[in-house]
């Protein structure tokens, strides 16, 4: 079983189990506060604090992570992506349970619905 903090939102969520995107150990939501069109965030099962502690993963277990960021980008439609971590408060981390973002411009939908206006702009 992958440690879990009963203090820990991203623990709480792991626990809710309501997921854009699930694989083994590790599952990605929707950002609560978007800073971009698509904004998920991945996040491991397994309690750490912050990507100081990513030795705490098997490299299996980091591969298979890297696959379901990029995974999970073509999920929801992304071609072109931002993924980023925050490591630590001065570098803008406020959620101490290591995550990674992935903030792009628009999926599938999104790129419908430009088409749209655009047809209609005609
Ligand atoms: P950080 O600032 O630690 O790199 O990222 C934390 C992220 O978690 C922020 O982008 C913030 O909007 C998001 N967040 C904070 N609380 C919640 C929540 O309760 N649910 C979801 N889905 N995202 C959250
Ligand atoms: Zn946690």
């Amino acid at each position: 079983m992958p440690t879990q903090r009963d203090d820990c939102l991203f623990c709480g969520i792991v626990r809710d189990g309501t997921y854009v995107n699930q694989t083994k150990g590790f599952i990605a939501i929707n950002d609560i506060n978007p800073q971009a069109p698509v904004h998920l965030l991945v996040i491991p099962e397994h309690h750490v604090d912050s990507f100081r502690e990513i030795g705490e993963f098997s490299a299996r277990e980091s591969k298979h992570l890297l696959e379901f960021i990029a995974d999970t980008a073509r999920s929801v439609g992304l071609t072109d992506y931002k993924v980023q971590v925050n490591v630590g408060p001065t570098a803008g981390q406020t959620v101490f349970h290591l995550h990674w973002h992935v903030l792009g411009e628009g999926g599938a939908a999104s790129k419908t619905d430009a088409m749209a206006t655009a047809v209609s702009e005609l």
